[in-house]
């Protein structure tokens, strides 16, 4: 059993860089970032309590809205067909493309639903100030899950099929989908108020844990206790939430190296295969994710143009450019540049999500165009590669440990540090001989 040496409530250790640092308190809608990395730490919260709960709440009713009232109506000339955001799914599984029914499912309905039952889980106990089993893992999966929540994401491309479908037929939106236009609006804000700091501290006070005192501690990277050293080797689980704990991520480079080479293999048929067929009275359109933004260009839609454009080609080569490039730059053991690299990850960390944007577009086509219509639209082999490259490399990033970028740096520091010390005590003993 650890011996806790004590409640560091103002301590906290930075998850970009490793750095110890004080916390100081800010006022509401002020933030207080790393000193060495520029990441932010904490932010004011005020009472966030009551407007926590006021949020998950109405994010609750919301999503109920959203998933099972009318979300768009597709009406050409005497027809119309009325889809939910589900039926995309159903669509998938009608043509037997499980794999990406599963990924759709997942990131529009499944995890954005476990979330909000997440928050009323633990949020509901905390006003009450009563304790529930499983809150710590609740918690845990809570910080995990959230970046495969992809509701915004969703919401962009729903607004993109829209346009792009707007020549074709006059498309209505429903009550589902303002519905979830208001849910992406109420689970942003609800991210920004929560105070994670204070759930931890709720469930448990304890977030110094340590053998010796003195020892170099570790950040746990979901409730961001600070364990010693001789706890991280020996038991590598962190005694507040039991979530693995270890110095660095393990074998973290090779991990990201090999996701980001099958990402860049399969980068080249995401590209060169058609993504989408979309058919009318005989007359057959085959896309590819490129001929896809040219056309949107002849159409004059440059807006959408754009964002598809950076959404499907730039994000993409610049996620895995920049991988890349920081694990070449650990493996190299560069001192200079650290912070620009850490700038550098986090921005991949935070874009690398709304590369998905093609895929829910396809998803939304197809569930939108249903059989019986004069269009018709069918996937390609192109979205399964454009989808894997996506997720390869939201986990490439996941698993890359940016503490890394910043270890040959502070190496360097360490050593010369020691040889100033030695120095300085060679000094002593030549003027004191004696000593
Ligand atoms: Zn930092
Ligand atoms: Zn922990």
């Amino acid at each position: 059993m650890p011996h806790v040496y004590a409640e560091h409530k103002d301590w906290m250790l930075c998850r970009g860089c490793g750095e110890l640092q004080k916390i100081v308190a800010v006022s509401t809608e002020h933030e207080m970032v790393c000193w060495n990395c520029n990441k932010l730490l904490h932010r004011g919260h005020g009472n966030w309590l009551q407007s926590a709960s006021a949020l998950v709440f109405t994010a609750f009713i919301l999503f109920l809205i959203s998933q099972f009232f009318p979300f768009l109506t597709l009406e050409i000339g005497s027809q119309s067909h009325t889809t939910t955001v589900i039926d995309g799914f159903w669509a998938l599984m009608e043509r037997d493309s499980w794999l990406l029914a599963s990924l759709i499912i997942t990131t529009t309905f499944l995890f954005p639903l476990l979330e909000i039952l997440a928050f009323l889980y633990l949020l509901i106990p905390y006003s009450l100030n009563r304790r529930v089993p499983g809150q710590a893992a609740v918690l845990r999966w809570l910080m995990v899950a959230k970046a495969w929540s992809m509701l915004e994401v969703f919401l962009l491309s729903v607004v993109i099929s829209a346009v792009k479908m707007a020549d074709l037929a006059v498309l209505h939106l429903g009550l589902g989908f303002y519905a979830l236009l208001l849910l992406v609006g109420v689970l942003l804000i609800m991210h920004l108020t929560m105070d994670r700091r204070k759930l931890w501290s709720w469930i448990s006070t304890n977030n110094y844990f340590t053998v010796h005192e003195g020892e170099t501690v570790y950040d746990c990277r979901i409730c961001q206790a600070m364990v010693g050293e001789s706890i991280v080797e020996n038991e590598q689980r962190c005694p507040r939430c039991c979530s693995e704990i270890h110095k660095r991520v393990p074998k973290s480079m090779q991990k990201t190296l090999a996701l980001i080479v099958a990402a860049t293999i399969l980068y080249v048929p995401a590209n060169i295969l058609p993504i989408m067929t979309f058919s009318t009275l005989g007359d057959v359109s085959t896309n590819t994710i490129i001929s896809g933004v040219v056309e949107l260009v002849v159409d004059g839609l440059y807006g959408i143009a754009t964002i598809v454009f950076v959404a499907s080609v730039l994000v993409p080569i610049l996620k895995l450019v920049v991988l890349y490039y920081l694990v070449w730059s650990v493996y190299a053991r560069w001192q200079i540049g650290a912070k620009h690299r850490a700038i550098l990850y986090r921005v991949i960390e935070v874009v690398g999500r709304w590369s998905m944007v093609d895929v829910f577009v396809v998803t939304v086509f197809v569930a939108l165009v249903q059989f019986g219509f004069v269009y018709t639209v069918e996937l390609e082999g192109a979205i399964i590669a454009f989808g894997a490259v996506v997720m390869l490399t939201m986990i490439a990033a996941e698993t890359f440990d940016s503490r890394l970028i910043w270890d040959a740096r502070n190496a360097q520091i360490q050593k010369e540090r020691e040889q100033v010390e030695s120095k300085q005590v060679a000094m002593s003993q030549q003027a004191n001989p004696l000593k």
